[in-house]
């Protein structure tokens, strides 16, 4: 008998909804960091076992949307309410029962089982835990309920056990060697992000877009030229920085990480483009990987 399902991860931005997608599939697939809107596109994980099959599905949290950008991200994210034989709903014991009860209305009304992952527990106490499960309980009474902390990696076999059997009996959805729908390009875009989002500040990487424009591997080496759009000259001014110094770090950095991932020496060249306002132009967003409706 084998089992397979779609397990999607859900929640507000920045309740470690990525780390413990990683923790899960026990691979960096999703990028992280301590800043919201990390993720943009949704993500597929996936775990492979002779007896099972587990997709998850990272998602970008749930926002309100200004720019276009994030009229894509959403989409994702209700997207992923739809298609789930698991619900993963993640909050954390630091964000309000109340903080998004639109989507919450969304989430009562899912067909699928829905977990609700209290994440981050190792930031509280029992008497405070037990007090949010309460309310938990009264805003979700079909969840079944669990504490977990993503980063310590604390209760999250339960909930894999209980995912296990929730799945339905099902043919595997994917080869049984895959662990994500992405391709090789997407790790090293998302990759090189991840260091601008931790090295610059401000509203300067939410400018940002990386494309891969050449990924060329040979034999003990693979070369790889990826470009950086911002929206201003001033955003490349300082995405540069003096000397090129603050580009030298950040592709230093990034290189680091993907010959990790890889296992392979890397040759990575990076370089800077303005397209003014390409979080607002449709065509840019679509070529970019965005979907619009
Ligand atoms: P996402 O926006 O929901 O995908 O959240 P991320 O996975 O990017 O995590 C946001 C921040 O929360 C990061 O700084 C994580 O290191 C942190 N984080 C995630 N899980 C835990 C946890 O269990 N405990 C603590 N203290 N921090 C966590
Ligand atoms: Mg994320």
């Amino acid at each position: 008998m084998h089992k397979s399902g779609f397990v999607n991860i859900v929640g507000n931005p920045n309740v470690g909804k990525s780390t413990l997608m990683n923790t899960l599939v026990g691979e960096k697939i999703s990028i992280i960091t301590s800043k919201a809107q990390t993720t943009r596109h949704r993500i597929l994980g996936i775990v492979n076992t002779p007896d099972y099959q587990i997709v998850y599905s990272d998602t970008p949290g749930v926002l309100r949307p200004n720019y276009k950008l994030q009229e894509s991200m959403l989409n994702f994210s209700e997207s992923a309410l739809s298609d789930a034989d698991v619900l993963l709903y993640v909050t954390d014991v630091i964000e309000k029962t109340s903080k998004n009860e639109e989507f919450l209305h969304k989430v009562q009304n899912t067909e699928a089982p829905v977990l609700l992952l209290i994440n981050k527990i190792d930031q509280t106490n029992q008497k405070e835990l037990e007090d949010l499960v309460i309310e938990w309980q009264k805003l979700l009474p079909k969840a079944e309920i669990y504490p977990i902390s993503a980063l310590n990696k604390f209760n999250v076999d339960l909930v894999k056990k209980r995912i296990l059997e929730l799945i339905p009996e099902s043919p595997p959805y994917f080869e049984k060697d895959a662990l994500t729908d992405r391709p090789a390009r997407f790790f090293v875009t998302e990759t090189i992000r991840e260091k601008i989002l931790l090295y610059y500040q401000k509203e300067v990487p939410y400018a940002v877009e990386v494309v891969v424009e050449e990924f060329k591997e040979e034999k003990d080496i693979i070369n790889i030229r990826a470009l950086i759009v911002v929206e201003r000259d001033t955003q490349k001014g300082i995405i540069i920085g003096h000397k090129g110094l603050a580009l030298k770090k950040v592709g230093a950095m990034a290189r680091k990480d993907i010959e990790k991932f890889f296992e392979k020496k890397i040759f990575l060249t990076m370089y800077v483009k303005v397209e003014k306002d390409w979080r607002s132009r449709d065509n840019l967003l679509r070529q970019f990987g965005y979907r619009l409706d």
